[in-house]
């Protein structure tokens, strides 16, 4: 901890965020204690999981004496929404190069970055490694005009992010510890592995019994796997820390039956699931990635994964502004 925080960071959120218990989804599912951690509420325009991470890359922009943040994602990208959200806080300028082709609507996220006011094109191209060139070479360009351009990766996803939720467990060893349980399992939505490497690390550093389960959000988890592993062992060779994170320490469900027909699609499951914990807890899952991540915790459940003097903790990473990008789907299930 004594190194974490040498390393520069900026104060743009509300921390810590609320632990709170699930009474009457606990009752309904008889199964483990349910808890949520409500990284939903960070703040940054609607909030979410990339608020922890915009701590540390904003502060590692500020102190490279950036002036201009140029970041990526998919038209309905929550680190894109936040990022601007961040820079403009700091009177920074974003640059974002949203990946596919330009939406016929502005909805859900995409509205509020052009309400944010970022400057906005869209790259129609496969992978994220070629948003990434094109990115670097825009940096490139703007440095000629006389910017300071900082680049961050799709989804904040670096060893500088990754600090985020290493920082992450601190807090909520502390707030479990406050509340008087015994955390067991935080289960969450794993996307670029940024978020889950940060988790894995802390848990190994400050309690080796907590697991950390991920859940796929339709995406290629090998290379998810990969990257968490490669993204946690960077993050503790920076901060000097003698540990390594290996392939069986990222444990990630893939099921078809949690992330349904693929990324940014969802399935029938992730709907109800949805509804189940609006009317249940009062709290809004979003379509991409936390409703599939519910998916995976209730199938869990179900299948008798956790005994019933257990706390699990499902880690809310925010998202909810795409509910409005899926509207049609909502409806048609309501
Ligand atoms: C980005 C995101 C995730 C995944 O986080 P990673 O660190 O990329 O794995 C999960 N949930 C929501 C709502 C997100 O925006």
């Amino acid at each position: 901890m004594q190194t974490l925080e040498k390393v520069p960071r900026v104060r743009l959120i509300n921390l810590p965020t609320p632990l709170e218990a699930l009474p009457r989804l606990t009752k309904k599912l008889s199964g483990p204690r349910l808890w949520i951690k409500r990284d939903d509420k960070t703040g940054l325009a609607f909030g979410g999981n990339k608020a922890r991470k915009l701590e540390y890359l904003m502060g590692d922009a500020k102190h490279k004496d950036a002036d201009f943040i140029i970041t990526t994602g998919s038209p309905q990208s929550n680190h894109a929404r936040m990022t601007v959200a961040a820079a403009n806080k700091l009177g920074m300028d974003t640059l974002l190069v949203l990946k596919g082709k330009k939406p016929r609507e502005n909805q859900g996220n995409l509205l509020l970055d052009r309400i944010l006011g970022a400057d906005i094109k869209f790259a129609d191209v496969k992978t994220y490694d070629d948003v990434h060139k094109i990115m670097a070479e825009l940096a490139v360009e703007y440095a000629r005009k006389g910017h300071k351009p900082y680049t961050i990766p799709v989804g904040g996803a670096n060893y500088i992010g990754t600090f985020g939720y290493l920082n992450a467990i601190y807090e909520i060893v502390a707030q479990a510890k406050q509340l008087g349980i015994k955390t067991d399992y935080i289960v969450h939505s794993t996307s670029t592995g940024a978020t889950q490497a940060g988790l894995v690390l802390g848990a190994k550093i400050l309690d080796p019994n907590l697991k950390i389960l991920g859940i796929g959000e339709g995406s290629d988890t090998v290379e998810i796997r990969q990257d968490a592993i490669k993204l946690a062992n960077e993050a503790a060779k920076k901060l000097d820390i003698d540990i390594s994170v290996g392939t069986k320490d990222i444990i990630i469900y893939d099921d078809r039956k949690y992330a349904g027909e693929g990324y940014g699609i969802p399935s029938k499951e992730c709907i109800e699931a949805i509804k189940l914990l609006a009317r249940a807890e009062g709290i809004l899952l979003d379509p991409v990635y936390t409703s599939k991540a519910m998916v995976g915790l209730l199938d869990l459940i179900e299948k008798g994964k956790f005994a019933k003097d257990q706390n699990v903790v499902f880690l809310h990473t925010g998202g909810a502004p795409a509910l409005f990008a899926f509207r049609k789907e909502l409806e048609a299930q309501l």
